[in-house]
C-alpha cells in the first residue's frame, strides 16, 4: 500500500480532484476518460496521484468515450474496480455499451462518471445524464458538493459490487469546479487477483438470454429502490408543502430557504440517489398537500413520483423547463408557491464578453485562408476551440463530435442528388476530434465518392479541455500519424500546410477545391499543422515583430473582423497591438486592406 504525507489531512480540492481521490482511495485500478469540460480534471488528477504515489494504475485518455467505457468495463468483468469519466455528451457516444453493460452486469465495481453542464456553459446540450442512467436502468448518485462527490464514489463502488451492476455518479459543473475542504483517506492499492471466468450467460449472452438478464436487472433495480433513502433536512410540523431536491439545486435551495427565513414553513428533503426511487420516498411525497421538486436539468425525480396531482416542478411549468436553477429562480418559485409577494423581474446574470480564439492561434490563420480561398463555400465544422471560427465567418455548422465530415458528405450528396451545382465545401475538424469520431465518416465519404475538402486542424493537443495529448502527439505511447490514417481511409489527395504561411495555405485550398469540386475526384484532405501557442509557447515566441504604420485609416477591420485579442481599439479610435499578448504570428499582416500592418525585421 502506498503511503504519503497527505494522509489523514484535510485539503481544499476542486470537485473533480475530490472525485479522483475518491476513485483512488476506493482501489480503482483502471481509469479511462475522454477529455471534455466539466469532467476533464478527474483523470488528469488521477494520473498525477498515480505518479506522485507510484501507484500501479492504468489511467488512460482513450480515443473516445465508447472505447474508454469498454476498456474500463472489461477490468470490472475480471473482478477489478474501474471507472470511466466523461462529459454528458460523451455519454451519448458510450450509450451502446452502457445499456448493454446494465444487462450483463459486472464483477468488480464499475463507476461511470458523467459530468453535466446545466446552463450550458461549454456544451452543445444541457442534457441530464441521470436520464440515461434511468434509460439504462442503473442507479445514479447526484452530489451537491465536492465532499459529497468523493463520498458517493465509495458508496457507488459498494452498491456496484453488491448488485453486480454499473453505477453512475452525476456531478454538474458547479460540483466539478467548486472548491471545498475534503478529508483524504488511505489509498487502497488493492492487488485484487483478476481472473477471467468464462460465463457466456452474461458476457456473451445471446438475445434470448438477454430477456432473462433484463428480468434480473429489473429485480436488482426494485431491490435498490426498496432501500433508497430520503434525508429529512427541515421538517416543521405545520408544513403543508415539501421540497424534494438533489444535487446542486439542493445546496442552493438550502441557502435560499434560510436566507428567506422560511425554515418553519417548508419541509425540505434531500435525495442522494434520484434513480431508482422507492416506496419510502413515495410515502413522504404523499404526506404533503404539495410537493415542489427542484433538480437539474430534467424532471427525473418528478417523473417517478406517483402522486402526480400534488407534484410541481418543470413538468407543470412551476419552474422553467430549461436552464440552471439559480438562487433567483428558486427564491421566486418558493415565494410564489407560498403565496408571497415576489420581485417583478429576476436579475439577469451578466453575459460576459464573447469567447475568441487566442492571440497567435493557428486556427485563426487557417480560417482566414479558407474564407479567402473559397469565399462562397459552405463550412461545416466540429467540436473544439475552432467552433470560434464562426466569429470569422468560416464555420456554418457544428452538431456533435465528428459531424463535420459526415455533414460535408451530406451537403455534397444532397446537392448532387438534386442535380444542382455543387458549391465548394470545406469542413474543419481538430486533430483529437478527428481521431474521436472523424475517421468512420471519412471512410464513408471516400467509399460513397463524396467530393469536398476536409481540413484537419492539427495543433498537437486537445486544447479546449486542458491540453491532453492526442494519439498523434503523445510521446508516452506509440504515436499514430494522421497522414497514415488519412491514407488508410483511401484518400488520394493530401497536403500538409503551415497555416501561418497564408499564401501557400490559400493555394493548397484552391488546389484541393479543384481536385474535389471541379474534377470530382473525391475527398481532398489538408492537414493544417501548427502547435497550439497556449501549450507549446516556444514554438511561436515572437516569430515576427508587427507594427501599425501611418497608412492606417482606422477602419477597424483588423480589430472587428479578425478578432485577435492582441489587437484593440486604442486612443483616438485607432488600432493598437498589445505587445504583451501579441505572439508575433504575423497573420494580421494579411488582413489590413491598406497594407498598414507591417512585419519588421527582428
Ligand atoms: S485594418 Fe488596417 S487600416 Fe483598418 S484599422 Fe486595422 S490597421 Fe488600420
Ligand atoms: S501578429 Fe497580429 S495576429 Fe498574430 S498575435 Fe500579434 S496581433 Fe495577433
Amino acid at each position: 500500500m502506498a503511503e504519503g504525507n497527505w494522509r489523514n489531512r484535510g485539503k481544499v480540492l476542486l470537485g473533480n480532484e475530490a472525485i479522483a481521490w475518491g476513485l483512488v482511495e476506493a482501489g480503482a485500478t483502471v481509469l479511462t476518460s475522454y477529455p471534455g469540460t466539466p469532467a476533464s480534471e478527474i483523470l488528469a488528477t488521477a494520473q498525477k496521484i498515480k505518479e506522485d504515489e507510484g501507484l500501479n494504475i492504468h489511467a488512460e485518455w482513450a480515443i473516445n468515450e465508447k472505447v474508454a467505457f469498454e476498456i474500463a468495463l472489461t477490468n470490472s468483468w475480471l473482478g477489478g474496480r474501474s471507472a470511466v469519466m466523461m462529459k454528458q455528451v460523451g455519454l451519448n457516444v458510450a450509450l451502446d455499451p452502457l445499456t448493454s453493460a446494465a444487462y450483463t452486469g459486472v464483477k468488480g465495481g464499475f463507476v461511470i462518471i458523467a459530468a453535466d453542464d446545466p446552463g450550458p456553459y461549454s456544451s452543445q446540450t444541457e442534457q441530464d445524464s441521470r436520464f440515461l442512467a434511468f434509460f439504462a436502468k442503473i442507479p445514479v448518485f447526484d452530489p451537491a458538493n465536492p465532499k459529497e462527490a468523493k463520498e458517493m464514489v465509495k458508496k457507488a463502488y459498494e452498491l456496484s459490487e453488491r448488485f453486480q451492476l454499473p453505477v453512475m455518479l452525476r456531478p454538474t459543473s458547479w460540483v466539478c469546479h467548486a472548491r471545498q475542504g475534503v478529508e483524504l483517506g488511505d489509498i487502497k492499492q488493492w492487488e485484487r487477483e483478476i481472473h477471467f471466468q468464462r460465463d457466456p450467460t452474461h458476457w456473451a449472452a445471446p438475445p434470448r438470454l438477454r430477456f432473462k438478464l433484463h428480468g434480473e436487472l429489473n429485480s436488482k433495480i426494485r431491490e435498490i429502490a426498496s432501500f433508497n433513502e430520503i434525508t429529512p433536512v427541515m421538517v416543521p410540523k405545520k408544513a403543508e408543502i415539501a421540497i424534494l431536491s438533489s444535487g446542486v439545486p439542493f445546496a442552493q435551495t438550502y441557502d435560499v430557504i434560510r436566507s428567506l427565513g422560511l425554515e418553519d414553513e417548508l419541509a425540505f428533503y434531500k435525495i442522494d440517489m434520484p434513480f431508482p426511487l422507492g416506496s419510502k420516498i413515495q410515502k413522504i411525497a404523499k404526506s404533503y398537500s404539495a410537493i415542489l421538486v427542484l433538480e437539474e436539468t430534467y424532471p427525473l425525480i418528478e417523473l417517478q413520483l406517483i402522486s402526480r396531482e400534488r407534484v410541481k416542478g418543470r413538468l407543470n411549468g412551476t419552474i422553467p423547463s430549461e436552464g440552471e436553477l439559480t438562487a433567483e429562480i428558486l427564491a421566486h418559485t418558493i415565494l410564489k408557491l407560498l403565496g408571497r409577494k415576489t420581485p417583478k423581474t429576476l436579475p439577469k446574470p451578466s453575459e460576459g464578453s464573447p469567447p475568441r480564439l487566442c492571440p497567435g492561434c493557428p486556427h485563426r490563420a487557417a480560417f482566414w485562408a479558407i474564407k479567402k480561398a473559397l469565399p462562397k463555400g459552405i463550412y461545416p465544422s466540429d467540436i473544439g476551440c475552432y467552433t470560434l471560427g464562426i466569429n470569422l465567418g468560416a464555420v456554418d455548422t457544428f452538431l456533435c463530435m465528428g459531424a463535420s465530415v459526415a455533414q460535408a458528405e451530406g451537403f455534397y450528396l444532397s446537392f448532387k442528388r438534386a442535380g444542382m451545382e455543387i458549391p465548394s465545401i470545406c469542413a474543419t475538424i481538430g486533430d483529437s476530434t478527428f481521431f474521436h469520431a472523424g475517421i468512420p465518416p471519412l471512410i464513408d465519404s471516400v467509399h460513397q465518392g463524396a467530393c469536398f475538402i476536409l481540413m484537419i486542424l492539427d495543433n498537437a493537443v486537445t486544447a479546449m479541455t486542458g491540453g491532453q495529448a492526442t494519439p498523434a502527439s503523445s510521446s508516452l505511447v506509440k504515436e499514430i500519424k494522421i497522414e497514415d490514417v488519412v491514407k488508410g481511409c483511401g484518400v488520394e489527395f493530401m497536403r500538409v500546410v503551415d497555416p501561418f504561411d497564408i499564401p501557400s495555405t490559400i493555394a493548397a485550398i484552391k488546389e484541393a477545391d479543384h481536385f474535389s469540386r471541379l474534377e470530382r475526384r473525391g475527398v481532398a484532405v489538408l492537414i493544417s499543422r501548427y502547435p497550439c501557442p497556449l501549450y507549446f509557447r516556444k514554438s511561436l515566441v515572437k516569430r515576427k515583430v508587427i507594427q501599425i504604420t501611418d497608412r492606417c485609416t482606422g477602419c477597424m477591420r483588423c480589430v472587428e473582423k479578425f478578432e485577435c485579442p492582441a489587437l484593440e481599439k486604442g486612443k483616438d479610435d485607432m488600432p493598437v497591438i498589445l505587445s504583451t499578448l501579441c505572439q508575433g504570428c504575423g497573420t494580421c499582416f494579411y488582413v489590413c486592406p491598406k497594407g498598414a500592418i507591417e512585419i519588421m525585421e527582428k
